[in-house]
C-alpha cells in the first residue's frame, strides 16, 4: 500500500467518490440506512455538473432561478452536509485506488487547491466504496476544430452558468442529444444569438428512438416540463432546429469565422452536395458524454462492451464492497444518477431499496436506452475528418497519422498504440481523444473504454507521489 507523510487513514463506513447528483443522493441514503459516510468531491462545491454554481464572489440570492430541481439540491444538501455521521471534503481528488484481493480497496486522495503545492495526502479503507464519478463530454472530430471559438458544448454550458458569460455574438450548437439544448438556452440568457442547432440524428431516427410507447413517457414527466421550457426558447428566439445534419468543418486562420454544415446519411456518413457555409464567431458542439470510468476500471469493476461500468440490482459492481451509480453506469441524465445514487446508498448501506424506487429506476433507465436509440453515434463519423485533422490535440496526433503508424506497426495493445502513434499520451491522457481512437482503430483492436485504463486518474505533482512513498516500500538496492 502506499502511505503518505501525512497520511489520514479513515477505516470503516461508506465512501463515496463524487459530488454530483448521484453521489449526494447516495451519501444521503446511506446516512438515512444508519451508515456513517465520507463524501469525496474534486471540486469546491456539491451538485457535480447538473447543479454548477456561479463563483462564490458572484452568487446571489436567485440562483435557484438558473437551475432545474434546484429543491432537490438543497434538502440533500442540507441532509449531507452538518450531519453528525457524515463528512464532506471538498476539493478532494481521488487519484488511484489500489486492490488488495479480498480486502477493501484502499483509495488515495490529494486535499486542496489543484494548483496549491500544500495539498494534504490521505488514504481512505472503507468498508463500502460508492464511485459515482460522473461523465465527461465527446466531440467527434472534424477539420477546424482545434481552431479558437470552437468549444464543446459543455465548456460552454459552464462558462455560461459558472461565469455568466457567452462564448460568441453568433453561435451555432451542433451535435447530438437533447443536452444541445440547455445550452442554447443558456447562450440566449448570456447574451448571445444562436444562429442555429444542428442535430446529427435524422428525423425517423429520433421519431423511431423516442416516440415508439409514447406512454412510457409519461412516468419521466419532469423532463418533458424542461425540455417544453428549452424548446420555448427556441421558439421564442427564433432559432432553427435542423436535424440530420453537422458540421462537418470550421473555418478561420486565428479563430473560427465560419463553418461548413452537411446533411448526414442515417449512419451519419455525408450527404455529398449537401454542404453549406454559416457565419459564426463561435461553435458548441457535443456529441455525447462517455463515463469517467478510471476509478472504477482500477478498482476492478467490470465494463460492458459501451464501456459502462456493469452493475446489479443493487447497483453493486463486479468487486465485492463496490458499488457505482450516475453517468458511469450509463447516460441518462440527473434524474437517473438520483434514482441509483439513493439505490447505491440504501445497499451500500445495508438498506433495500423501496419497490417505488427500484421502478423509478427502471423507468429512467429505459429513457436513457431511447436517449442512445435516437442520438448514439453512428460509426459514419469516421468520413468527417481528413488525414490532416487534429485528433490528439495534446500531443499533435492527426487522424492520418494514427491511422498509418497503427497499420505499419500492426500495435495491438494500448501501452504500444500509445508510444508509436503518441495519441493519449499527453496531458490529458487520452480524456478528450481516447474514443475517437478506439473507433478509428476499430477493427477490435481497441475495445470500447480501454483507453480509459489510466493508473492516475487525476493529475499529481512527482513531489506529492515522491513524497506518499514511505521509506519500507523502497525496494533495497542491488
Ligand atoms: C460539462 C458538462 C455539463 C453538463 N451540463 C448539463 C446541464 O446543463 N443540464 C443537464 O441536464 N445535464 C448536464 N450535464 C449532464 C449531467 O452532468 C448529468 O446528467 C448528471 O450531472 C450526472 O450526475 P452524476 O452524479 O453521475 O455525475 P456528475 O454530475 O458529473 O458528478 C460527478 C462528480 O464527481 C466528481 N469527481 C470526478 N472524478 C473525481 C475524482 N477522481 N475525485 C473526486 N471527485 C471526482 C466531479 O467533480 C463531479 O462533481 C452536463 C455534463 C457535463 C459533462
Amino acid at each position: 500500500m502506499i502511505s503518505g507523510v501525512r497520511v489520514f487513514e479513515a477505516a470503516g463506513g461508506v465512501l463515496v467518490v463524487g459530488g454530483g447528483p448521484a453521489g449526494m443522493a447516495a451519501a444521503a441514503a446511506a446516512l438515512r440506512h444508519g451508515a456513517r459516510v465520507t463524501l469525496l468531491e474534486a471540486g469546491y462545491d456539491l451538485g457535480g455538473q447538473y447543479w454548477r454554481h456561479l463563483a462564490d464572489e458572484r452568487r446571489g440570492a436567485h440562483e435557484h432561478r438558473l437551475h432545474h430541481g434546484w429543491s432537490t439540491f438543497q434538502r440533500l444538501h442540507e441532509e449531507i452536509t452538518g450531519h453528525p455521521r457524515c463528512d464532506v471534503v471538498l476539493g478532494g481528488s481521488v487519484w488511484a485506488i489500489d486492490r488488495h484481493d479480498d480486502a477493501p480497496p484502499v483509495v488515495h486522495v490529494m486535499v486542496g487547491a489543484p494548483d496549491g503545492t500544500d495539498r494534504e495526502p490521505r488514504s481512505y479503507t472503507p468498508d463500502r466504496l460508492i464511485l459515482a464519478t460522473g461523465g465527461q463530454e465527446r466531440t467527434l472530430p472534424f477539420p477546424g476544430w482545434d481552431l479558437p471559438g470552437v468549444f464543446t458544448a459543455g465548456a460552454a454550458q459552464a462558462l455560461a452558468k459558472g461565469e455568466r458569460v457567452a462564448v460568441g455574438q453568433r453561435v451555432l450548437v451542433a451535435g447530438a442529444g437533447p443536452f444541445l439544448l440547455p445550452v442554447v438556452s443558456s447562450l440566449i440568457r448570456t447574451g448571445a444569438t444562436v444562429v442555429g442547432v444542428a442535430e446529427a440524428s435524422g428525423r425517423r431516427r429520433l421519431a423511431r428512438g423516442w416516440l415508439t410507447r409514447p406512454w412510457e413517457l409519461a412516468s419521466t414527466s419532469s423532463k418533458a416540463g424542461e425540455l417544453g421550457g428549452y424548446l420555448k426558447d427556441l421558439v421564442r428566439h427564433r432559432v432553427p432546429y435542423w436535424t440530420g445534419r453537422t458540421v462537418v468543418a470550421a473555418h478561420g486562420t486565428d479563430r473560427v469565422h465560419s463553418v461548413t454544415l452537411a446533411d448526414l446519411h442515417p449512419d451519419w456518413t455525408r450527404v455529398e452536395g449537401s454542404e453549406r457555409v454559416v457565419e459564426v464567431d463561435a461553435v458548441c458542439v457535443s456529441h455525447g458524454f462517455v463515463p469517467r470510468t478510471e476509478l472504477a476500471v482500477a478498482a476492478g469493476c467490470q465494463l460492458d462492451e459501451q464501456g459502462f461500468v456493469i452493475t446489479a440490482a443493487g447497483q453493486q459492481t463486479s468487486v465485492p464492497n463496490v458499488y457505482s451509480a450516475g453517468e458511469l453506469t450509463g447516460i441518462g441524465g440527473a434524474d437517473l444518477a438520483l434514482a441509483e445514487g439513493e439505490v447505491a446508498g440504501t445497499t451500500a448501506a445495508g438498506g433495500v431499496p423501496r419497490p417505488s424506487l427500484i421502478g423509478q429506476r427502471k423507468n429512467l433507465q429505459n429513457f436513457a436506452i431511447r436517449l442512445e436509440s435516437a442520438h448514439g453515434i453512428r460509426p459514419g463519423w469516421q468520413t468527417w475528418p481528413d488525414p490532416q485533422t487534429m485528433l490528439c490535440r495534446c500531443e499533435d496526433v492527426t487522424v492520418g497519422e494514427l491511422r498509418d503508424i497503427a497499420a505499419k506497426t500492426q500495435s495491438r495493445g494500448l501501452r504500444s498504440l500509445k508510444l508509436t502513434t503518441r495519441a493519449g499520451l499527453g496531458v490529458c491522457q487520452g480524456r478528450t481523444c481516447g474514443r475517437n481512437v478506439e473507433d478509428l482503430l476499430s477493427e477490435s483492436l481497441l475495445p470500447a473504454g480501454r483507453t480509459s485504463y489510466r493508473p492516475i486518474a487525476t493529475p499529481v505533482r512527482l513531489g506529492e507521489l515522491a513524497a506518499t512513498i514511505t521509506p519500507e516500500r523502497e525496494d533495497p538496492l542491488p
